[in-house]
């Protein structure tokens, strides 16, 4: 049986740049993806601030395109946000993935496509064994290793033996066409991220159009998997993304390339497993690293991953070193990094979402109309909430409520 330091299931954007911090420390890395090709189910629209290419020395010909403004377009508003300079990328996600992938294997790293993982046991001396299953053949395979690494995302496959193990998950669901437009047409959406919010567009969650690269365009719409408290009857995502191409795009001439989505599962308060026992640790959306307001996952997923990164490698490197104490810091940093900003993001979300009207919606949207486009990405990728709050504090703010919530729980009804 092949042994490895690491095995690393999952090769997303979490676990592709974890393998590739800890092959470039010099572990012995094995990658392991079911999908056959990088190719396959690129369902991501991948639109991030301009900082993640800096961040995560990611190359410029990952960029599908640069955009400088957004527009959000509610049932009753349409408002645009403009900036003179680029303020952010849509990347090509099969090539992010990809990328991430041979930079591990250049620095040492294994990686197979097309294998299923199963199942892992633990050994006697206090390592871990992972099965697998290669597509196409069926043929069963397994790996050792002292750490294995969920990075499965929705899937949460290794971090849980069993899906009803895991805690109570929030479902919402995304579908993406990517089209090729005219250059016409192309002009008038390659410098923006349009987002459409409200009952009229997207019940449940948002619709988007984001630009791809020169004559295509991804047009989108995902949303919650859950009763909106004032829509009682909503459609299929196809139909949202239609509404889009026909009512305000006004297409009807658009070829259409693929059509790609998934689901994210993200756990309300943060309540994930982080780690199981002394050799398995999850990363990525496997604990719920997507920002639920805004569906943004891609920067978390691999900010995660650098914060497990020094804790696999003190597990590695000092085998003496009480791994469960390793692991649990591990989880405390995560909470410190994502808690506090993520609680007000899901309230926000879940708001927006499933809640509001489209007055209350519109109401939203007029109060941020005076801020510059700079600003209005504070908000919407770095959650700088005391902008929409007036200076006070968010988080504090989000603390008492919290408490509120306790004591209220307390008091008899
Ligand atoms: C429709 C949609 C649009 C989105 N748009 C954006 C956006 O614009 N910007 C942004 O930042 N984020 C976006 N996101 C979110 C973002 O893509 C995710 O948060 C991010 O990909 C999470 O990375 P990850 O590596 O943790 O998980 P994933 O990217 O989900 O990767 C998990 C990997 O594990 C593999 N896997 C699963 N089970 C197994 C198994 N049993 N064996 C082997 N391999 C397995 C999967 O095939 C997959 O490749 C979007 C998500 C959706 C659904």
């Amino acid at each position: 049986m092949q042994e490895f330091d690491v095995v690393i299931v999952g090769a997303g954007p979490a676990g592709g740049h974890c393998a590739r911090l800890l092959a470039q420390s010099g572990q012995r890395v094995l990658l392991v993806e079911q999908a056959q090709s990088f190719d396959v189910n690129s369902f991501s629209s991948a639109g991030a601030p301009l900082d993640i290419l800096k961040s995560f020395n990611l190359p410029e010909r990952l960029v599908g395109q640069f955009w400088r403004n957004i527009t959000i377009v509610t049932t009753n508003l349409n408002e645009a946000w403009r900036s003179p300079a680029p303020l952010g990328v849509v990347l090509d996600f099969a090539r992010l993935r990809e990328f991430l992938a041979q930079e591990a294997q250049r620095q040492g790293a294994t990686l197979w496509l097309g294998h299923h993982y199963l199942s892992r046991e633990n050994t006697a001396d206090g390592k871990a064994i992972a099965h697998f299953q290669q597509r196409g053949t069926g043929d069963r395979v397994s790996v050792c290793a002292r750490v294995i690494v969920d990075a499965t995302g929705p899937a949460r496959a290794v971090i849980y033996a069993k899906r009803s193990e895991q805690p109570p998950l929030l479902s919402a669901t995304g579908i993406e066409y990517l089209i090729e437009v005219s250059p016409e047409i192309y002009d008038r959406y390659r410098d923006d991220l349009t987002f459409f919010l409200g009952h009229r567009w997207m019940p449940r969650g948002y619709s988007w159009i984001f630009p791809m690269a020169p004559n295509q365009l991804k047009v989108g719409a995902a949303y919650i998997k859950d009763r909106h408290a004032l829509v009682q009857q909503t459609q299929s995502l196809r139909h949202y993304i239609d509404l889009v191409l026909r009512e305000y795009m006004h297409l009807d001439d658009y070829r259409l390339i693929e059509s790609h989505g998934s689901t994210i599962r993200y756990s309300r308060g943060l309540e994930d497993r982080y780690y199981d026992g002394s050799t398995c640790l999850a990363i990525g959306d496997a604990v719920s690293t997507i920002n639920l307001l805004g569906g943004e996952g891609i920067r978390h997923a691999m900010e995660g991953a650098a914060i497990a990164h020094p804790y696999i490698l003190q597990a590695l490197q000092n085998p003496h070193s009480p791994r469960e104490a390793l692991w649990q810091s591990y989880q405390q940093a995560m909470l410190r990094r994502f808690k506090d900003r993520w609680l007000i993001s899901e309230r926000l979300g879940l708001k927006k979402y499933l809640a509001d009207s489209n007055e209350t919606i519109d109401s939203t949207i007029r109060r941020v109309r005076h801020l510059s486009a700079q600003e209005l990405v504070d908000i919407l990728f770095y959650y700088k909430f005391e902008r929409l709050t007036k200076g006070f504090n968010p988080y504090l703010l989000n603390r008492l409520y919290s408490l509120f919530k306790r004591i209220r729980a307390l008091l008899p009804r």
